[in-house]
């Protein structure tokens, strides 16, 4: 057994915050390792702060979200959302799990290419496919998710000279109940955009109508929303078969299931509300089995769920530089990693532990991140160990958006590691230095000397 820390006694002010409506904060036990690894070894390796990723939690994850699925539905698939967390490694888990690609970018396109995903399980989505990215995706036989009409016409002039027939779905955006609408992507329902799209891809003759796609926005916490979608989207499946014989391969019913992250302001932490895969499997699958597809077919069930399968798989791990009074004497710390790195702190409180246990007492504390910018805030009040500079932290469920989305802005970004299923730990990404700045500018000749 480990001797117990000596705490030397000491008087010290403490700004007592009040109990919330759940009573006093429970003291944070620290987390010293993941899956096993020290966490500390970890950082003396990688630098501070480093992201740390799970392949056991990655591949948990997704056999338990598919369990939930096709134990349900006789035919689904999961497409890996790029967006989310497009490391390669992270995306050839997913697809050696048997995830197809989902992708909104030229660049997204290629990177799914170059994990060897075939072109006909790369469903390609958004707003924005230049021409050279539509004929690419037409020429590989992807699934392409029209999102408006401008593309459809390009994708119709492109026609003459390519020899694929373009396999198509539209993406459409209809009233769920959800606040807000998405409205902004893909074909309306309830106005008849989307029903007009239809008719006007299947009366050109030149394009193969392989399914619907609607994706209703994200962290939605209530399964019912996709029960609406399918509803609406099998009766457009209905009204395409009546008048022109086709059925449709597929339903897409896009991502956004709600991760165990809390969102601010939310009165329960998400662990306890977020439903589980087995709760929106039900509700979507029921809504599917229920609803009435022309010729008594059985579309194929797609997913495109990104947050909820990756989150929980990433860590990040790093050091405290300071701890300051306010001027109103609260307490605050500084970390050495900011929104530059979880721009999602914007909206989710993040769980933060101390990685050794160091003081049995606790204060609230305004977490901020290393920036010289007032925004840069990981927690606005959270009760938290009296650690010290130099002492360790880690951040729970950062594995969805940070990798993505996060900035460079004033500093470099940091060491992305794996820990894979033996619990080895293998480098991912590379912490960036001056050389890749220099590689990306030019200074002009005038301004050499
Ligand atoms: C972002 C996105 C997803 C993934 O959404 P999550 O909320 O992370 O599950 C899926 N499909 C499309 C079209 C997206 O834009």
């Amino acid at each position: 057994m480990n001797k117990r820390i000596y705490e030397r006694p000491l008087l010290r002010k403490v700004v007592e915050g009040i109990p919330n409506k759940f009573g006093s904060l429970k003291r944070l036990r620290p987390i010293s390792t993941i899956d096993n690894v020290e966490i500390d070894s970890l950082i003396e390796e990688y630098g501070s702060p480093v992201f740390v990723l799970s392949e056991k939690t990655i591949r948990d994850t997704y056999k338990n979200a598919y369990r939930a699925f096709s134990t349900r539905y006789p035919k689904v698939q999961f497409a890996w959302s790029y967006k989310t967390n497009y490391l390669d490694a992270v995306c050839r888990i997913f697809h050696q799990e048997g995830a197809w690609a989902e992708v909104v970018s030229g660049f997204e396109y290629e990177k799914a290419i170059d994990n060897n995903i075939p072109g006909n399980k790369i469903i390609f989505n958004g707003p924005d496919k230049s021409e050279e990215d539509l004929v690419k995706a037409i020429n590989n036989k992807s699934l392409i998710h029209i999102d408006h009409f401008d593309e459809l016409y390009m994708i119709l002039s492109l026609m003459d000279q390519l020899k694929e027939r373009p396999q198509v779905a539209i993406r459409v955006n209809m009233d769920t109940g959800i606040i807000p609408q998405w409205d902004r992507f893909g074909f309306n329902y309830e106005n008849g955009e989307a029903w007009n799209a239809i008719n006007r891809i299947l009366s050109s003759k030149k394009m193969d109508f392989i399914g619907l796609h609607v994706h209703i926005g994200t962290y939605i916490t209530i399964s019912k929303p996709y029960a609406v979608a399918i509803e609406k989207l099998a009766a457009l499946a209905n009204k395409t078969y009546n008048r022109f014989q086709k059925s449709i391969g597929y339903i897409d019913v896009g991502g956004g299931f709600a991760s165990q992250n809390t969102l601010q302001g939310a009165y329960m932490p998400a662990t306890d509300t977020t439903p589980s895969f087995d709760d929106y499997a039900h509700a979507i699958t029921t809504a599917m089995t229920a609803a009435d597809f022309p010729n008594n077919e059985t579309p194929m069930l797609i997913l495109e769920t990104g947050r909820a399968l990756i989150d929980d798989a990433g860590w990040l791990a790093g050091t405290i530089m300071a701890n300051k009074r306010l001027a109103d004497g609260r307490r605050s710390m500084v970390i050495d990693a900011g929104v530059n790195l979880m721009f999602t702190s914007f909206w989710y409180d993040y769980e933060i532990y101390p990685v050794h246990e160091s003081s049995y007492q606790s204060e609230p504390t305004t977490i901020y991140g290393p920036l010289c910018m007032n925004i840069d805030i990981v927690r606005k009040n959270i009760d938290f160990p009296m650690l010290n500079k130099g002492d360790h932290f880690v951040i729970k469920r950062v594995g969805a958006y940070t990798m993505t989305q996060w900035m460079q802005f004033i500093t470099y970004r940091p060491n992305i590691v794996l820990i894979d299923q033996n619990e080895k730990v293998h480098l991912i990404r590379k912490q960036e230095n001056k050389e890749v700045f220099r590689r990306q500018e030019l200074v002009p000749d005038y301004l050499q000397n």
